[in-house]
């Protein structure tokens, strides 16, 4: 009999009837967005569960990370990671900056803080590190890196939703931390996304960039973008919020059970949480090595035969793109530890509502082909 499919990840929702309360209130004020109710109550929400200054919220990531950059006044090249989703170096080439690509550490997937600073050039006026896979990047070295070469540091922080390093948010760090609610993450408003800063003024700038400049009715500052956040999102938010600490939990629950699992499994690694870290269960990447007797695309088959969605995430690298492999930094010979990891990665599906006996299985068909 065919198993019914699993997906890699499937969004976390509350009960509808919960939700119903927050819609009769939208529909009866007429307040659809433009800074409503819900987006204020959920702005100040966020900030509190997140435990940091300040907060914008954004209609998505990608507008948030594309105004932040405006916000921050980056120009010329940006140093990142090419092991990541393609908004992050999107983002760039929609201001107009050029991406130059830094090989990535094989224990974190994160941008190997040790040869950023053989690519600055002085061009260079930013960082743009992203959190891969809510793995903590080397953020006291690297701001240290930024602080001696008067470096933006920008973090993509769209997979560090709720990780914490000694009590510490990753939010922490940087000039400003990019967020993303979209549906596959680990925290969702449908769509969405927010820049965590650390300065007041900078948030004002952050916000009349999001709300095309206007500072008031009457007075536009910028060339601004629409990114705002709607109230319909922003009330999903914070219905969200109430379960967040939850779904967190039942990821990581399907994280460890995985981890004990494959412990014993030559040829299927799994990337080690560093010491003191919170994480989030966002995703569950595993290196396919020689000792498997599979290839991964031959193990990724397999598992789309038994109807089980896996995701060879990230692959192909952002580098490797049409509009990237121009780049002399993004040549495969600058970048090797990430070309071996695009082609040995696999993600297995990791979500709230994953039953442990679907895990169980998923397990197995990694075990019985050894
Ligand atoms: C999801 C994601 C984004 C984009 O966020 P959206 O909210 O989908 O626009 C950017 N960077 C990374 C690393 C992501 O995973």
């Amino acid at each position: 009999m065919p198993e019914k499919p699993t997906f890699l990840t499937r969004p976390y929702l509350p009960p509808l009837e919960d939700f119903l309360p927050y819609l009769a209130e939208i529909w009866g004020s007429r307040q659809l967005t433009n800074g409503g109710p819900f987006h204020q109550q959920f702005e100040e929400a966020l900030r509190q569960y997140l435990g940091v200054p300040y907060v914008s919220l954004f209609a998505n990531g990608t507008l948030a990370l594309m105004t932040a950059l405006q916000a921050l006044r980056v120009t010329g090249e940006v140093i990142t990671t090419p092991y990541t989703f393609a908004a992050t170096t999107h983002a760039l080439l929609w201001n107009g900056i050029k991406p130059v690509f830094v090989d990535i550490r094989s224990d974190s997937c994160n941008l190997d803080e040790d040869l950023i600073e053989a690519a600055i050039t002085p061009r260079t006026t930013a960082i743009l590190p992203v959190h891969c896979y809510g793995n903590p990047c080397a953020s006291e070295r690297l701001q240290q890196i930024a602080d001696t070469y008067g470096l933006k540091l920008i973090y993509d922080a769209a997979h560090a939703f709720g990780v914490s390093v000694g009590g510490h948010s990753l939010l922490e760090h940087g000039d400003v931390a990019m967020l993303s609610f979209h549906a596959t993450k680990v925290f969702n408003t449908f769509e969405g996304g927010a820049i965590i800063c650390h300065d007041l003024k900078l948030k004002q700038r952050i916000d009349y960039l999001k709300n095309f400049g206007f500072a008031d009715e009457v007075t536009v500052v910028a060339p601004g973008i629409n990114g705002k956040m709607n109230e319909f999102q922003a009330a999903l938010g914070l219905l969200q919020l109430k379960h967040a600490s939850h779904a967190i939990a039942a990821r990581v629950e399907i994280d460890q059970r995985y981890r004990r699992a494959f412990a014993s499994v030559a040829g299927v690694d799994c990337l080690t949480t560093a010491e003191g870290v919170k994480p989030n269960g966002g995703y569950f990447p595993v290196m396919i090595g020689a000792d498997y007797p599979l290839s991964r695309d031959q193990l990724y088959e397999e598992f789309r035969r038994r109807d089980v969605r896996v995701r060879r995430y990230f692959f192909p690298l952002i580098s490797n793109l049409p509009m990237y492999r121009g780049f002399a930094s993004a040549a495969p010979a600058n970048l090797p530890v990430a070309t071996s990891i695009a082609k040995r990665v696999l993600c297995l599906p990791i979500y709230p509502d994953l039953d442990l006996e679907t895990v169980d299985r998923i397990i197995e068909i990694i075990l019985s082909i050894r």
